[in-house]
């Protein structure tokens, strides 16, 4: 069965070749408060899209819409070809949610974690061959609380890849890492549009947004209130008169401590 929407199924459908995510007039609330306040946008496949925003913006409730966990009041939503806001079980096989490592299961080894994720798609994988896109095949053994915190969060994206999927979303993948394991991980999102998906990322860090994004959507109170390449928002902001009131040194502190430290991962 095929699981792609036909043309005729939807208007939107219709609008969305060559975008692997159509948003619009997207709206929720909960009770009183507005929080997704009728959004639009798209999403070109293979593009990494960055949702940035205060907290209590809106961000999650936006992605959890796209990723069929929540039920918007209003609007439509398009995720690889399906329309999540008819059919919300449908995407879930299209599309990889990369999750907080403290959701795994302690007792199961990486590999034996990879292939019950494996079944619960339905699919038969090669669990050390996901492990070592990765980078973790050494650690095929290992129990996720022996894993270091970028070690965990390249687990968790490998979880989320067992089905192939279309569009991934990254849900600040790098907090709490040191500047090395960041920087790795912004080589393995690279690596995984390279393989053909298009990644959504939830970032509070505008040097990843900026580093890997082709464009970024601001949100803040449920509205999207810019969006654009990163480069393009900076210009648009320079052309408005901005200028910082100190000039930059060439360098800052993350460049010192990566000259001390090394730019090699430190995860034995
Ligand atoms: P953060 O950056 O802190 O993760 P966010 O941009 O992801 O924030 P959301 O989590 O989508 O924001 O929350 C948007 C608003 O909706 C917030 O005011 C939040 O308190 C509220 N909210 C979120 N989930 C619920 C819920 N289940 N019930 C009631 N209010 C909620």
């Amino acid at each position: 069965m095929s699981v792609v929407t036909r043309p005729e199924e939807s208007g939107l459908s219709t609008q969305s070749q060559g975008f692997a995510i159509v948003v619009d007039g997207l709206r929720k609330r909960y009770g009183s408060l507005v929080a997704v306040d009728g959004i639009s946008f798209r999403v070109k496949e293979r593009e990494i899209f960055g949702l940035l925003g205060p907290n209590g913006a809106g961000k999650t409730t936006t992605v959890e819409i796209l990723e069929g966990l929540r039920k918007a009041d209003a609007g439509r939503a398009i995720v690889a070809g399906v329309d999540v806001t008819n059919d919300p079980q449908r995407v879930k096989s299209l599309i990889g949610v990369q999750l907080q490592a403290s959701a795994f299961f302690d007792y199961l080894t990486l590999v034996e974690l990879i292939e019950m994720f494996a079944a619960l798609y339905g699919r038969q994988v090669d669990a050390p061959a996901i492990l070592r896109r990765v980078d973790l095949e050494e650690k095929a053994k290992s129990r996720v609380k022996t894993l270091s915190g970028g070690q965990k969060q390249r687990f968790s994206i490998a979880t989320a890849l067992v089905n192939e999927p279309r569009v991934l979303f990254l849900d600040e993948p790098t907090t709490g890492l040191d500047p090395q394991a960041r920087r790795n991980l912004w080589e393995l999102a690279q690596s995984i549009r390279k393989d053909g998906r298009t990644i959504v990322l939830t970032t509070h860090y505008m040097d990843e947004a900026e580093t890997l994004c082709d464009r970024v959507a601001v949100i803040d109170h449920g509205k999207i209130i810019a969006m654009d390449s990163p480069i393009t928002l900076i210009d648009q902001l320079l052309a408005r008169g901005f200028r910082r009131r100190r000039v930059e040194r060439e360098a800052n502190l993350e460049d010192v401590f990566l000259d001390l430290t090394g730019h090699e991962l430190r995860e034995a």
